[in-house]
């Protein structure tokens, strides 16, 4: 099915606890933009946060479900472990600086696949990668007083995988999925769509431990990039032909999904690079206010009632 091959990460859902610190974090400490706020579609009386580049295009795209009395989760096998994020090579330095000086307790960097790379935990406990990436062309959000355009994160570069049995995720990656196994290192095995490099990487890791818990600064899940509907219905019925359990394609007002599980329990999305974010307000706009689908709009008020207040426009506080 290399023909309609996924040519990319498309965004990572994540939960959070709270939805201010959340926001404070992704914004102010990594730099990203808040591209939308809105609700779960199947929750609405929970946030659904998106946060990305300027337009937050596909590739930048980093979500979560803040649930205010989530408990922890634990990191384990059929877990999606880390997110990683590219950051200018040259920027290394600066970043260890910047999170250093907030407070933040840091891991390395050390060197993966040629790569530097820093680990860091959200407030949440979700681990975050920072890859000091080459040849990574794009130009990530600049809007940020704390982090300045020549450091800022470019988008997603990959994500860890952990599974018991690696053997036979990589056997869906690489034989139904169509990706590339492009290196082995240790424990770890190394996927490429598309084009590859930063933002189409998928890492495979041998992880012994027990299930882990999905719940506050876990992964929820991860997806990948179908260039448009008719390319997500094709893979969607390759999918089902191949023995999945695959969800119906489901309107989520930036994007349309299709969800199925792998071997090791991950939960897997395809969603389409448009129509994106500027389908209901305009780039300048984004994030600024709560947005809902035309299907959630008639209850505005009661689900806006429900939802703690968010502070998206507070004054960057220099470090
Ligand atoms: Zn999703």
């Amino acid at each position: 099915m290399s023909d309609i091959a996924p040519h990319g990460l498309h965004h990572v859902t994540a939960i959070a606890s709270d939805p201010q610190r959340n926001v404070d974090f992704y914004t102010r400490v990594l730099g990203l933009r808040l591209v939308k706020q809105t609700v779960n579609f199947d929750a609405p009386d929970t946030y659904h946060l998106y946060y990305g580049d300027t337009q937050g295009t596909p590739s930048t795209i980093l979500t979560f479900f803040p649930w205010r009395d989530v408990p922890s989760g634990r990191q384990g096998s059929g877990l999606t472990t880390a997110t990683a994020f590219s950051v200018p090579p040259e920027s290394m330095g600066w970043w260890q600086r910047h999170l250093t000086g907030l407070g933040l307790e840091l891991d390395g960097p050390r060197t993966r696949d040629g790569e530097e790379v820093l680990t860091l935990r959200d407030p949440d406990g979700m681990v975050i990668d920072l890859v000091a990436a080459t040849g990574d062309a794009r130009s990530g959000w600049d809007g940020v007083a704390g982090v300045p355009a020549e450091q800022a994160v470019r988008g997603l570069h990959s994500v860890t995988m952990s599974e018991r049995l690696p053997e036979a995720t990589a056997e869906l990656l690489s034989t139904t999925l169509g990706m590339r196994l492009q290196g082995e290192d240790g424990d770890r095995a190394r996927f490429a769509m598309g084009a590859g490099g930063a933002g189409a990487v998928v890492d495979v890791a041998a992880d012994s431990r027990p299930r882990g818990l999905q719940a506050g600064g876990t992964v929820h899940h991860i997806a990948f990039r179908a260039s448009d509907q008719a390319t997500q219905a094709r893979w969607r019925q390759e999918l089902v032909e191949a023995g999945l359990r695959v969800t119906e394609i489901i309107d989520r007002q930036y994007f349309t999904s299709i969800y199925f599980h792998e071997p090791g329990g991950v939960l897997l999305e395809i969603a389409t690079d448009q129509p994106g974010f500027t389908v209901d307000e305009p780039l300048l706009e984004l994030g600024r206010s709560l947005k809902l689908p035309p299907w959630l709009e008639p209850s505005r008020e009661q689900i806006a009632a429900a939802l703690p207040p968010l502070r998206v426009d507070a004054p960057v506080e220099s470090s």
